[in-house]
């Protein structure tokens, strides 16, 4: 049986979460069998075709003129319309701003349930398992499935993506939709994106994030110089964005983004719970604090116990230093 991605692109170009789901769907394809079915939906078509490369044999495309952005009764459509033509035993979204949004919608519409925000799948016995993190990731829950479709969402920069697309054609193949919407309850009116030019911190490889120890907005100036010798992207702690210092979409935890980069700094962060639950996933994570008992240590590979103001500036210079030295 099939595996179904859905592929999300921004303004025709697939985006890394997208690729990091056709690379899972590989992988699971190795053991369950089954092509790799690729669902996009978009204004007109994204030239998505060398997908192939990434190891999808067939892309379903859904065009409609309201899918310049994400339209969510409308995606939702899509994908349904793909489930039901291709019968996937596996559905893979990822769990981004998007995916969270319409994996749900597609469950309720399918009558099936969804695993979200996923870090690990495994096929035993046949059947597919996913892990997900619980209680602000302090535990691990292992998730079967009765019915089928299984909807999996993936959290992003966990899973390894398929390689870069450079030639390879899958058939594509127009996916009819009925979709007014006029009728929809929810439209996407503008799309407001962040400072220019920032990664994403769902994308970022490198974060660097800062909490209220750093005692006033003016000193995230140290953080962005920190974070631009890593070529990192600034994150914050929630007490920060509640004082208005950064803007809320740098918010990482519970009630803020989820990011697992391959490096995480926390400068001057308690690590709250709530903390936590937003970026534990992170491959390495490096605090530095002047309490040596705050809860941010029982979490980092690295600690540095020391004033941020003198180990950060510190620090900058020993990365630009090993910068210049290539
Ligand atoms: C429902 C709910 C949802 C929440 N969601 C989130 C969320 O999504 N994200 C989030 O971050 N929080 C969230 N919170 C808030 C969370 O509980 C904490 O209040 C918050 O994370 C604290 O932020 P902080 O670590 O920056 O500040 P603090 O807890 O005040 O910690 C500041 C730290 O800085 C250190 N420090 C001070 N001066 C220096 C210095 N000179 N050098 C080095 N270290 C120094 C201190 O030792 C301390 O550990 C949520 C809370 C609730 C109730």
């Amino acid at each position: 049986m099939a595996i179904l991605v859905f592929i999300e692109q921004k303004g025709g170009l697939v985006r890394t979460v997208a690729r990091e789901a056709l690379g899972e769907a590989v992988r699971l394809a190795a053991t369950l069998g089954g092509p790799v079915v690729g669902v996009c939906a978009a204004a007109a078509d994204p030239g998505l075709a060398a997908l192939g490369e990434a190891g999808a044999s067939e892309l379903l495309l859904a065009t409609h003129a309201s899918f310049g952005h994400y339209e969510p009764a409308g995606y939702a459509r899509a994908v349904v319309a793909a489930v039901e033509k291709v019968k996937p035993a596996v559905v893979l979204f990822s769990a981004s701003a998007m995916g969270r949004d319409l994996a749900p919608r597609v469950a309720a519409r399918l009558g099936v349930g969804l695993a979200a925000d996923c870090t690990g799948l495994a096929v035993e016995g046949g059947r597919l398992i996913a892990s997900r993190p619980v209680y602000a990731g302090k535990a691990v829950q292992r998730v079967a499935f009765t019915g089928a479709p299984a909807l999996v969402s993936l959290r992003p920069k966990v899973f390894a993506p398929a390689p870069a697309q450079n030639g390879g054609a899958p058939a594509v193949t127009p996916l009819a939709i009925e979709h007014d919407p006029a009728a929809a309850r929810a439209r996407v009116l503008e799309v407001r994106t962040g400072s220019a030019g920032k990664v994403d911190l769902t994308e970022a490889e490198i974060i660097v994030s800062g909490g209220r120890g750093l005692k006033g907005p003016e000193n995230f100036a140290m953080i962005e110089a920190l974070a631009a010798a890593l070529g990192a992207t600034v994150g914050a702690s929630r007490a920060v964005v509640d004082a208005g210092w950064r803007p809320h979409g740098d918010q990482v935890g519970q009630t803020g983004k989820t990011v697992s980069p391959k490096l995480y700094v926390a400068v001057a962060i308690s690590g709250a719970i709530q903390h936590l639950a937003g970026m534990s996933s992170s491959r390495c994570i490096v605090a530095i604090n002047k309490d040596p008992d705050a809860p941010i240590f029982k979490v980092a590979d690295f600690g540095v116990v020391g004033d941020a103001f003198e180990v950060v500036p510190a620090l900058t210079e020993a990365v630009k230093a090993l910068n210049a030295r290539g």
